[in-house]
Order: structure tokens, then C-alpha cells, then sequence
């Protein structure tokens, strides 16, 4: 018998086609209670997370039955992936699905950045219109810098051309002559290079030992003076006590937080920083976005359940079990 188990928020048609065909325990709270998620991994052949499940070793441990993981989105930080491989799970994934969504809230902020649009709104609401207050400056002609050119970083790259903007991208791992960067005017240069040349910095990495921190305290003085700041990645690329002296400092005239170091993030130093926009990781949360993962996971588990291989799959295709 074979029992999918969804930890997290989720719905659409590709989860109910599953549930006509196997049981789904649906407990969408279930990622905030260790004990319990423990109890009921032990039951299930097949796992629907999103970023906040964290599936370390000891849950696999307990996983006896597990074939496929699917996480519903591309972060693969909160799933540990050696010991998932050695236990000869499938890991499925979503590459690309949602970079379009995080594409276009990263441009949005840069524009509600340089439109001062949070403050303008707060002013308005109570009742101002002392609009001299809000004299912004324009994208178009400015140079933003990519950090971590894949498949977010790259669509971002696109729509900043588009809005007028020159682009710089840092990206270790990318050939220059890759044909993913065709048609996109893209200058490769180094992190410091890229950093402190341009007047928009936004972080597209993935969460590792070498992007934790990467902007740090070292990182924002390279930067130019008033420059704007967006993390739609991953919250530890970020050392927030940094950001919010830079902020405070006038180095930075701006930033925008999508993802934090903890999440949910608890009310802290940061709520307090005026020229800073926070949301709560909504990135990937579009209606359009949503279908797509959830039908590249879906597939895959419905797929690997019935005994055929995963399509968007991050370690192996067939579950490995001896
Ligand atoms: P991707 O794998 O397509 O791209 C990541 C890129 O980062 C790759 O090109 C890789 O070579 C590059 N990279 C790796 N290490 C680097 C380093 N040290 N310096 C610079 N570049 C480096 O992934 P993606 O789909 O573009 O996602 C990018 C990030 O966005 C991930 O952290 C992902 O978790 C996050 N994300 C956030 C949301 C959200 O809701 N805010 C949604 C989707 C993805």
C-alpha cells in the first residue's frame, strides 16, 4: 500500500489526480512538529514537502518505507541530500518552475525600492501628500549585478535588459560560452567587480558553505554608496546585522528581504529599519508558478510509486533500495 504524505500547504489538480490513485495524508501543519512528523514518515512511501520540512538524517532513519521525496520548489538546503542518496531515495525537484515568479518580484522590488513605494504608501494611508518626500530615481540606465546566474538569476538578467538596465553577472560555475546565456547581454565579471560596479544588487545563489555570508559586512563597504540590495535567495547568504548597519549607515539607500536566516522570521532588528522591504518568502507564490511545481512533483511521485522513473529528479531517477 503505498501512502504519500504531504507536510506542508499544498493544493491543486495535480495532487488531487494522486489522491484518486493512492492515500494521501494530507497535514499541512506537520513540518512544525518533529516528533509527530517522525511518527507518520514512518508510514509513507512517498513525501510532498516545500522549503520548511526539514528532512535531516535522523527523519530518513525513521523513513524505512520512503521511495521519492518531492520538493515542491528548487532549494534543496532543508532535505539532507547525501543521507537521502545513501537511504536510495529519489529526491524530485522543480528546476526553473517558479523562476519567472522570483524574476519579476525581484524587478518589482527594485522598482518599489527606487519609487520609495513602502514610505509612499505608509505616507498616503495616513493621510499625506507631501510628494517631494518620494523623489525616486529610475531603473532604466542603472546597472544591476546578478549574483548567481541560474535560472532565476538569468530571467532577472532578461527583464532588467528589458526595463534598460545593463547587467553584470557573477556566477563561479557558468561558462561564459554557455548557450544558457545566449541572447542575454550579460557582462561575467568577478564578486567584487560585480558588487562594485553596480548600483543593484541581487542574490540568486543557492544556500552552501560558500554563499553563507557572502555579503557581509566586507561586502556591503564595496559597494557604492546608495546602492539598492535584494535577497529573493536564500536568508544565510545574508549577515543581517551587516545589512542593518548598512542600511543605517547610508551605504545602502535600500534593500529587500524575501528570505531571512530564520523563517518564519521572528519580529526583530530588522522590523525596526525603515528603507528595508520585508515579505515572507513569497518568491515562488504565484497561481502560475504553483501549477508547475506541483505538476513536476506530482508526476515524478505518481511515476516512481508505479514503478517508472522520475523525470526531475536531483539525485538518481529509480529508488535505490538494496
Ligand atoms: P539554479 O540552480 O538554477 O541557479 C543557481 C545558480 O547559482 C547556478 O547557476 C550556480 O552555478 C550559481 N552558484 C552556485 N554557487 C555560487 C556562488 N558561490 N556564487 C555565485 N553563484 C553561485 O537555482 P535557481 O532556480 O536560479 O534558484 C536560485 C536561488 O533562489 C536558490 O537559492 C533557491 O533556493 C532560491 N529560490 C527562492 C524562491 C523564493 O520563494 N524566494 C523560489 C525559488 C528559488
Amino acid at each position: 500500500m503505498n501512502t504519500i504524505l504531504v507536510t506542508e500547504a499544498m493544493s491543486g489538480a495535480p495532487l488531487t489526480a494522486l489522491q484518486s490513485k493512492f492515500e494521501v495524508v494530507h497535514l499541512p501543519n506537520l513540518w512544525k512538529t518533529r516528533d509527530a512528523l517522525i511518527e507518520k514518515v514512518s508510514q509513507a512511501t512517498a513525501l510532498l514537502i516545500r522549503n520548511q520540512t526539514q528532512i535531516d538524517r535522523e527523519i530518513l532513519s525513521h523513513a524505512k518505507q520512503l521511495r521519492i521525496i518531492g520538493r515542491a520548489g528548487v532549494g534543496l538546503d532543508n532535505i539532507d541530500m547525501k543521507a537521502a542518496s545513501e537511504n536510495g531515495v529519489v529526491v524530485s525537484f522543480s528546476p526553473g518552475a517558479n523562476a519567472n515568479a522570483v524574476a519579476e518580484l525581484t524587478i518589482g522590488f527594485a522598482v518599489a525600492l527606487s519609487r520609495k513605494v513602502p514610505a509612499a504608501d505608509r505616507h498616503a494611508r495616513q493621510g499625506g501628500w507631501d510628494r517631494m518626500q518620494f523623489l525616486g530615481q529610475e531603473i532604466s540606465g542603472r546597472t544591476m549585478a546578478v549574483i548567481g546566474c541560474g535560472a532565476i538569476g538569468r530571467l532577472t538578467a532578461r527583464k532588467a535588459i528589458a526595463m534598460g538596465m545593463r547587467v553584470l553577472g557573477y556566477d563561479p560555475f557558468l561558462d561564459p560560452r554557455s548557450p544558457a546565456l545566449s541572447g542575454i547581454d550579460l557582462e561575467l565579471v568577478s564578486f567584487d567587480e560585480a558588487v562594485s560596479r553596480a548600483e543593484y544588487i541581487s542574490c540568486h545563489v543557492p544556500a552552501n558553505a560558500e554563499t553563507h555570508e557572502m555579503f557581509d559586512a566586507r561586502c556591503f563597504a564595496k559597494m557604492k554608496r546608495g546602492a539598492f540590495f535584494i535577497n529573493t535567495s536564500r536568508g544565510n547568504a545574508v549577515n543581517e546585522p551587516a545589512l542593518i548597519d548598512a542600511l543605517a549607515s547610508g551605504q545602502l539607500a535600500g534593500a529587500a528581504l524575501d528570505v531571512r536566516t530564520e523563517e518564519p522570521a521572528p519580529v526583530g532588528p530588522l522590523n525596526a529599519v525603515d528603507n528595508l522591504l520585508l515579505t515572507p518568502h513569497i518568491g515562488g507564490l504565484t497561481h502560475e508558478a504553483q501549477a508547475a511545481v506541483l505538476q513536476m512533483i506530482c508526476s515524478d511521485v505518481q511515476a516512481v510509486l508505479q514503478g517508472q522513473s522520475a523525470v526531475h529528479f536531483a539525485n538518481f531517477a529509480v529508488p535505490q533500495h538494496k
